[in-house]
């Protein structure tokens, strides 16, 4: 409001109509609501008892898991500081691949926390000073917590691999599928200056249904869900010469829709003659070289692929662009798309390619790469959904292993390293001052949702259990955790319950800072068209109401 020169008050209106804005303490509660909303959503599904959410999406394709990115990329969540949360999860995803329920919940109960010392008058910049203090004191208090781990420790490999899997729908292969996982990453990991680095890139996951899941296998190499074009065409090639070709190996071009009229029947056999002609030049030039296996990412014309089996060239064709890529890297070829560039240079090797009989379909297999860290895991399962269960189990367990070996730090779950978090947080605190103590404070309790949480989820009074947790950590049993199986407190390091530290450290780290970064927002000013996609007052399309 601003007054004239006749005293009459006037609203000036800056932004333009429709727009929607809300500040101060309104913003700050829609924000937080926002975010509890989608912390609550997820937070159901943590730990082995967690439960399972179904989504369903525009097409009717129906998802069922309790993995947390899965669930947030499903639900196309729409409002702003929602989004933020959600690329918690997505960060956590890339960065750890576990974890991602754990990290969301912790922002979560951040913000609730902090709307509470926010109803205390205390300032949102005191309160994210108090949080960015507490996140750089945990990641101190984590990583002296943590336990060291080598490659060559399979029995405690193998205990991150299961703690990975529990609860993920793979329960009774838990044994292979971690043998796997174990075996692919150790395929895949290389010491340099000290450390190792893991390139899960080089471990490629190929879906196949039927069978079961036992069949689940690890095969040195890449493998591919395709036949070889030709059935004249050998089933095996032996010390492969491998080109890879992004562009089609056909004449008539389906995108550029040429006429071409012929009247006299003469002229019609000269043309096909041309075609016939053009084709054999191509398939000469890649059979130059002495290539004896073609991977193209286009179509292959029929003609094309009768001369190639009259060479003895195996040939896949509509190969996918990340396979393709996978086959660049195991093979060192180079992708080339004209086909007047290519020299032997851009050729890949391998010992043998050949066609294998999987069910009643054919696939090819490329083994002895020339590099021999490629491999691939062929899942196998019923139906589609058991192995996509499978499939994001395999991922948490690959992604672990790998975490736990980048830091070679590792430490015990069942909510025991967030009992201990807190203790030490507030006995941190006890050092500071005023109102920052509190915000510590606050940060220390908000771990313990993760305790808490694992314990309603698996149908136990959370008060009795975090009292008995914390009496446990009190007398220095610092893995002291949750049996979700039985409620009892036990030993979560003896138990085997092992998570890499790096899932705990990225999680706090990650939700203190959307936390502190939603804290600071204290205006929200929404577009007339964003205005109109979203009803008012905190209520979103597809999320519950609190
Ligand atoms: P996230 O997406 O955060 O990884 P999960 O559903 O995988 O969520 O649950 C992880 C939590 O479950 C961790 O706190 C972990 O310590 C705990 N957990 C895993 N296995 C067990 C177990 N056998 N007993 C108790 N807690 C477990
Ligand atoms: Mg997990």
């Amino acid at each position: 409001m601003s007054s004239n020169p006749h005293g009459n008050y006037q609203p000036i209106f800056i932004l333009p109509e429709g727009s929607q804005r809300n500040t101060g303490k309104d913003a700050q509660r829609m924000n937080i609501n926002a975010a509890k909303i989608v912390a609550e959503t997820v937070r159901t599904t943590l730990g082995p008892k967690g439960m399972d959410k179904m989504l369903v999406d525009s097409l009717g394709e129906v998802t069922v898991t309790n993995d947390g990115v899965t669930i947030l990329k499903e639900m196309n969540i729409e409002h702003p500081s929602a989004k933020m949360i959600v690329e918690v999860a997505k960060t956590q995803e890339d960065e750890v691949g576990d974890g991602t329920t754990t990290a969301v919940v912790l922002a979560g109960e951040l913000l609730k926390r902090a709307e509470s010392l926010l109803e205390q008058d205390i300032h949102p910049t005191v309160i994210a000073k108090g949080y960015r203090i507490a996140a750089e004191k945990a990641q101190v208090i984590l990583n002296s917590l943590a336990q060291p781990v080598s490659p060559k420790d399979t029995p405690l490999l193998g205990k991150i691999a299961s703690t990975a899997m529990t609860g993920k729908g793979a329960e009774n292969t838990k044994g292979l599928l971690s043998d796997i996982a174990i075996k692919a990453v150790r395929q895949v990991t290389r010491l340099v200056d000290g450390k190792y680095l893991v390139d899960l890139d080089d471990v490629k996951l190929e879906k196949k249904v039927g069978s079961s899941v036992e069949e689940t296998e690890l095969i040195p190499g890449v493998v591919m869900d395709k036949e070889r074009v030709h059935a004249s065409m050998p089933t095996e090639v032996k010390a492969a010469r491998i080109a890879l070709i992004d562009s089609a190996l056909e004449i008539r071009n389906t995108e550029v829709d040429a006429k071409i009229s012929i009247t006299d029947p003469e002229k019609m056999q000269a043309f096909l003659d041309m075609e016939e002609g053009m084709l054999r030049k191509m398939v000469e030039v890649i059979a130059e070289k002495e290539v004896n296996v073609v991977f193209c990412q286009k179509g292959v014309d029929d003609l094309a692929q009768h001369f190639f089996a009259k060479r003895g060239i195996y040939v896949v064709r509509r190969v996918k662009k990340s396979d393709m890529e996978k086959l660049a890297k195991a093979t060192g070829a180079t992708i080339v798309s004209d086909l007047k560039d290519l020299s032997s240079k851009d050729l890949g090797a391998a010992g043998v390619v050949e066609e294998v009989r999987v069910g009643d379909e054919g696939m090819t297999y490329v083994r002895g790469c020339k590099n021999p860290r490629s491999v691939t895991i062929l899942i196998r399962g019923g139906t589609e959904h058991v192995i996509d269960e499978v499939k994001r189990a395999l991922d948490d367990a690959l992604g672990d292993i790998a975490a736990s070996l980048r830091l070679q730090k590792v430490v015990a779950g069942a909510g025991a390293p967030e009992i201990e978090l807190a203790r030490d947080l507030r006995h941190f605190a006890e050092g500071l001052s005023g109102r920052e103590q509190l915000a510590v404070k606050a940060f220390a309790e908000a771990m313990e949702i993760i305790p808490r949480t694992l314990a309603e989820n698996a149908g136990l009074d959370p008060i009795d259990v975090l009292t008995e947790l914390k009496a446990a950590h009190d007398k220095g049993r610092k893995w002291a955790g949750i049996n979700v199986f039985t409620g009892k407190v036990m030993d979560a390091w003896k138990e085997g319950v092992i998570e890499p530290l790096k899932i705990k450290t990225q999680a706090v780290s990650s939700a203190a800072e959307v936390a502190v970064m939603i804290l600071r927002i204290d205006d929200v000013i929404l577009s007339e068209d964003q205005s109109k996609q979203q009803p008012p007052q905190g209520q979103y399309p597809g999320m519950p109401e609190m």
